[in-house]
């Protein structure tokens, strides 16, 4: 089977209720990726790559399908076939267990809570604070960023003095990663709550 970006045709036919507010990202993300020991690759973020890379990975036998898209189909005149739901990869893949400097990553450490007022921040409207304002020579790491609610971060501007009720600090990958497990996933296919789990 070769793989021709250029003539491929995507066929979608029906996808459950449940699933449906994925279908808007359907052509990005799609396809779980497991390491060869069945726990996924990475979970910041977690590791989820696109039908494309997916046929990449079938083609290149560098990983085996564990579970399949029924209703999902790429081809183009020569071939075709459903793309890949889960993969496992056939090599063990060394997990990096650095963590890397990231909003996101900042609001998990501080559980979505805004550091100034302790309110729970809804997820779409965390915003992150420089403790020491990027005007005043502020970097972006863990110990100089944390998660505010939009009103607390406006209302402290530039003002240095009002600082976090925790001072921030850089967590470990397994303290990240065990919060993220619990904020839960979002589902892509039926399936990967089962190696989700
Ligand atoms: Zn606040």
């Amino acid at each position: 089977m070769h793989f021709e970006q250029s003539c491929i045709i995507i066929t979608r036919l029906r996808y459950a209720d449940k699933y449906s507010s994925y279908c808007k990202s359907e052509l990005k993300l799609s396809t779980l990726v497991l390491n060869a020991d069945a726990s996924p690759v990475s979970l910041l973020p977690l590791s989820i790559i696109s039908w494309e890379e997916s046929i990449l990975y079938l083609v290149s036998e560098k990983a085996v399908v564990l579970e399949w898209y029924e209703d999902w189909f790429v081809h183009s005149e020569r071939w075709s076939t459903p793309v890949p739901a889960v993969m496992i990869l056939k090599n063990y893949q060394k997990k990096k267990n650095a963590v890397r400097f990231s909003k996101q990553n900042v609001f998990l450490r501080d559980n979505y809570v805004c550091q100034y007022c302790s309110e729970q921040v809804n997820r779409k409207f965390a915003t992150l604070d420089h403790v020491l304002p990027v005007s005043l020579g502020g970097k972006s790491t863990f110990e100089n960023c944390v998660c505010a609610c939009s009103k607390c971060n406006s209302s402290k501007g530039n003002n240095k003095k009002i600082v976090p009720k925790i001072k921030p600090y850089k967590p470990t990958y397994f303290q990240l990663a065990e919060k993220r497990k619990k904020l839960g996933w979002e589902p892509q296919h039926p399936s990967w709550e089962y190696y989700l789990s």
